[in-house]
Formats: C-alpha cells, sequence, structure tokens
C-alpha cells in the first residue's frame, strides 16, 4: 500500500503545475515515504491537461482524473479523495500557496497518532478589511454551527485514511469541506504557517464567488439561520404591536394626528426587507432538498488513467 496520496486540484494551473510538480517531489522524497500523486483536473481550459496527461505518462506515481467541465474545487477534492489509496491523504493547492515543504512535517505528526493535521495560514499580512470582515464571518459560523471551523485553517491538511472514508462515506450533495473535516472529529493538531503569494496565474475566488461560499457554509449544517429569521420577525412583530397600541392610544386621548408618512414607509420597507431575507432564507433550504433530492454526481470525469472501477466510483 501507498503511503501518502497528495491530491491536487488544478483549474487552469498550466502556469505553475510544473515548478508545483518538481518542488513537490522534490520535499517528498528526501522523507523516504512511497507516495503518489492525484492530480484533478477541474475542467481546466488551459493546457493543463495535456500537462497532466504527460506527467503521468513520465512518471508512475502520477495519477490523473479531468473533469468534462469546471464543477468547482470541493468535486475536484472529493474526486481526488476516491482515487487516493495511500495510508494518509494531503490535500493542497497547485499555486504554491501551500508550501510542499510543510508535507514532512506533517506526516511526522500524523506518525505521533494524529488523525488530522491541519497547516493554518497565518493571516497577519493580509489586508484589514479582508482580515476584519474573515473573523466576523468566522464569528456569525461559530454561532450558527455546531462544528467548530477555525479562521485561516483552509483546505491545506493531512488526513488518515480513516478520516477520509468517513469523509467519503457522508452522503450529502452539498459539499461544505471546512465544515464536513470538523465534523467527523478524529484528534486534530494545527501549526502555522506564514501565507505566501500565489506563485503564478490567478485567484478563481471573486468577491461573489467568496459570498456564495459563505453562504454555503452558514446554511450547510443545520436550520439554525431559520430560527434567527424567525426570532427577527416575532421581535418585529411585538414591536409593531406596541407602537400600533401607542398610536391607538394617542388617537384617543390627543384627537387624530395627520403626519405619519415617514414611519408608515419606513415600517413597510424594514418589515418587507425582513420577509424577502427570510423567504430567501426558507427558499435557500428548499433548493437544497432540491438538490439534494435530485442526486446527481458530483462531477462527470472527461479522461482519467484510471481503471473503470474507479471511474465508476466516481460517477455514483
Ligand atoms: N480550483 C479548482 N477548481 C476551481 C477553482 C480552484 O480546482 O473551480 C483549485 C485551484 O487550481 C487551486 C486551488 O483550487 O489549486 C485553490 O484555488 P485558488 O488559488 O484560485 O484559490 P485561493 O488560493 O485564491 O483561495
Ligand atoms: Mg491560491
Amino acid at each position: 500500500m501507498v503511503q501518502v496520496s497528495i491530491v491536487v486540484p488544478c483549474f487552469n494551473e498550466s502556469e505553475v503545475l510544473g515548478v508545483f510538480h518538481e518542488t513537490l517531489v522534490t520535499a517528498l522524497e528526501p522523507v523516504g515515504a512511497t507516495f503518489e500523486i492525484c492530480y484533478v483536473d477541474d475542467g481546466s481550459t488551459d493546457r493543463t491537461t495535456a500537462l497532466l496527461r504527460e506527467l503521468a505518462g513520465a512518471e508512475p506515481r502520477v495519477r490523473y482524473t479531468s473533469f468534462s467541465r469546471n464543477f468547482g474545487k470541493e468535486s475536484a477534492m472529493l474526486a481526488g479523495m476516491r482515487m487516493s489509496r495511500g495510508a494518509a491523504v494531503v490535500l493542497m493547492d497547485a499555486d504554491l500557496q501551500h508550501p510542499p515543504e510543510f508535507v514532512p512535517r506533517m506526516l511526522e505528526l500524523h506518525q505521533h497518532g494524529y488523525d488530522q493535521v491541519i497547516a493554518q495560514r497565518d493571516r497577519a499580512h493580509e489586508g484589514a478589511l479582508r482580515t476584519a470582515l474573515c473573523r466576523a464571518y468566522y464569528r456569525l459560523v461559530r454561532r450558527c454551527m455546531n462544528v467548530e471551523i477555525v479562521n485561516g485553517a483552509g483546505d491545506f491538511r493531512l488526513l488518515s485514511r480513516r478520516a477520509v472514508d468517513s469523509l467519503l462515506s457522508l452522503p450529502e450533495s452539498n459539499r461544505f469541506s471546512k465544515g464536513l473535516f470538523s465534523w467527523i472529529g478524529f484528534d486534530t493538531v494545527s501549526f502555522t504557517y506564514e501565507n505566501v503569494q500565489r506563485a503564478a496565474g490567478q485567484s478563481k475566488w471573486s468577491g461573489r464567488h467568496l459570498l456564495n461560499y459563505g453562504i454555503d457554509g452558514l446554511l450547510s449544517f443545520n436550520s439554525r439561520p431559520l430560527r434567527l429569521a424567525i426570532h427577527t420577525g416575532l421581535w418585529l412583530f411585538l414591536s409593531a404591536l406596541l407602537y400600533a397600541l401607542w398610536i391607538i392610544a394617542n388617537a384617543v386621548l390627543d384627537g387624530v394626528e395627520t403626519p405619519g408618512y415617514a414611519t408608515l414607509i419606513t415600517a413597510v420597507v424594514a418589515l418587507s426587507g425582513i420577509q424577502l431575507a427570510t423567504l430567501g432564507v426558507i427558499g435557500e433550504y428548499v433548493g437544497r432538498i432540491y438538490d439534494e433530492s435530485k442526486r446527481r454526481p458530483h462531477y462527470v470525469v472527461r479522461e482519467t488513467d484510471e481503471s473503470p472501477a474507479a471511474l465508476a466510483s466516481g460517477l455514483s
């Protein structure tokens, strides 16, 4: 059995892929463990697929799967984990933002009995606004979810075989790895490393992507946001009731006063905002139920050097 599988999702990474592969192999060879590298091409439109085909042809330790279109990093990581055969699996990005030098350290910690080893990015050098937004988001998530997720802990981590198998046994189609990693439990340890810039190419995360990813994270774990919507609605209803009573009392005691346009409009706008938000929250859950009920596969494979059996499991 292979000791370590490295799972690498790649989407249009032809600019860094060669350098990444070399750095990774150089970092792994001195460790002395047997390893394999599972590349997953997430529907790249550049030369990534061709490069992977070449790499896999030249090196038996390299295996790859290529999707028919871009299915997103979560799906690519899932495919990579399904491909992996190692006793330990390391998930990492192809852009060298997850420095391969840290893999030996992760393996060492794994030897000490940890099932999950997280390499945590130090956010100290990021922009102030981004840091503040991230911190606020993690606080909100911690409130809403019953699993703990750590700021700066991305997908750069080592998982033991049993941790990977338990991840793979989770049936949901809407996968939010950050939450799932923590949901499966097991002994976890983390260490921090200084954040590095991407070596070449461009980040695939726009602001809109991040917002959607954030919403996924909040909603994928439980129905607490729905509860929050109900609470807000009830409190608003109560204050509106008190306000109405006050107006009636006023009218009875002092007679009717005409102006009221401002308050009226404010109330209408505020309430319709809350209603829309609440409807949105409910709609999100209904949409998720719809998605899950379709039971579609997470990805479609275009080409791979895997056996037909492995391919079939990817489609299940
Ligand atoms: N990635 C992917 N599919 C996507 C977007 C990204 O497989 O749809 C891969 C990408 O090739 C890289 C990793 O996920 O290896 C992280 O992406 P990126 O560097 O763009 O994200 P960032 O580091 O900016 O968060
Ligand atoms: Mg990156």
